[in-house]
């Protein structure tokens, strides 16, 4: 057998046609690309604005900047969670503040949430990072009236969940990072995420004057647009308004994500059939699955099992080519947020999950052969 991975990207002729057209056109970056893929990126989820970047990790940065945090921010992440989620913070300044999450879905616990907010002093946070682990939509509207009531920002980190939704109380299926009930999301085009372009990172909004202002942070702060500018000396001149960074992607990055995205619903519809395979093969067994998707569809970024023994079986694993691997360590456990306030923090949850946890392999390539090899493997080690 092959060696099988978590997760991994698929290329087709086509993608490397669409690449190959744009390394020939007249533009390597910041040309017409950008504009397609954004535009087909935010019809996709559903959003009014999407806004091109370098990586996920960018995304978060500009998203942070945007929404204005810095030294007197506070804002709550939960602590399973790819550590950028928080980072992004401390980028700014900011302070964070890590809650657990809920043991079925390894999602930021919202009874948690509730409960910290309404015991610290009004204003004592800014924003929360709600993340969509392993592509189970977080119920933003449930957050949303939270984050009203508290005076809160909302930043998705929907980068497991691309096509992945939940239906609210009015019925009305809200994809992740549609901008309905978040102020802003954001999504990564790592080879291992939904979609690929190498580096990539997406921020979507339904929200004019952030959109506005991200365009103008992904490019060092310059406008050359007359109408925003306060003065204009010349077809030269341009204004650099903000301390803005150079967070563009490519024009053949863009062109590889339009094509990708052509693929994505066929993609989607393999990862949720590859889960309900693996969710039959181990109904009943001591391999526990996270809980499935209530009221929506989870988009299966990963697939994540809880068991015991999980270092033994992650071995057994490896010696049969089948690489597993572990999201997340807790970021409260990472030697940095140790030392930055966190050394005596427990999350209970948290902890207990990463005890146990293993994501297996999840990828629309991943045939009926390899999967029917790995449920043998796993179900064959207990
Ligand atoms: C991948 C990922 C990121 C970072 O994306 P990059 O493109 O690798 O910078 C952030 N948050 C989560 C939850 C991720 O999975």
């Amino acid at each position: 057998m092959n060696s099988i991975p978590y997760g991994r990207q698929h290329i087709t002729e086509e993608d490397i046609k669409e690449v190959t057209q744009a390394l020939q056109s007249d533009f390597l970056t910041q040309g017409p690309a950008i504009l397609s893929f954004e535009k087909a990126f935010a019809t996709y989820v559903n959003a009014k604005y999407a806004v091109a970047v370098s990586n996920g990790t960018a995304a978060l940065h500009l998203a942070a900047l945007a929404l204005g945090v810095d030294e007197k921010s506070n804002v709550i992440v939960p602590d399973i969670t790819f550590a950028a989620s928080a980072n992004c913070i401390k980028y700014c300044g900011g302070t964070v503040t890590l809650v657990d999450v809920n043991a079925e879905t390894a999602t930021i616990d919202l009874d948690a949430v509730e409960k910290l907010l309404s015991s610290a002093p009004a204003g004592t946070f800014t924003g929360i990072v709600p993340v969509d682990f392993a592509g189970y939509a977080v119920d933003t509207e449930k957050l949303r009236t939270l984050a009203d009531k508290y005076g809160l920002w909302i930043l998705e980190d929907a980068c497991h969940a691309p096509g992945g939704y939940f239906v609210d109380s009015k019925g009305v299926k809200q994809f992740c990072g549609n901008g309905t009930y978040a102020d802003l999301a954001i999504f990564s085009f790592h080879p291992v995420k939904h979609i690929a372009c190498g580096e990539g990172g997406m921020i979507t909004t339904n929200n004019k004057t952030l959109y506005e202002k991200l365009l103008l942070l992904r490019t060092h702060g310059i406008t050359k647009d007359p109408a925003l500018m306060h003065e204009n000396h010349g077809g030269w001149y341009y204004e650099m308004q903000e301390l803005g960074y150079n967070y563009r992607l490519t024009d053949f990055q863009a062109a590889l994500g339009t094509s990708q995205l052509k693929r994505a619903d066929e993609g989607l519809k393999r990862r949720r059939e590859i889960a309900s395979k693996y969710d039959a093969a181990f109904a009943n067994s001591v391999v526990k699955p996270l809980a499935v998707q209530t009221s929506g569809e989870n988009a299966y970024h990963l697939y994540v099992i809880q068991v015991s023994d999980r270092k033994g079986l992650y071995e057994n694993l490896r010696a049969k080519n089948i690489y597993a691997q572990v999201h997340y360590i807790p970021v409260h456990m990472l030697p940095y947020y140790r030392n930055s306030g966190y050394k005596d923090a427990r999350f209970p949850v948290a902890e207990s999950y990463y005890e146990k946890c293993l994501s297996i392999p999840m990828y629309p390539t991943l045939t009926d052969a390899e999967q029917a090899y790995v449920i043998e493997a796993i179900l064959g080690y207990y």
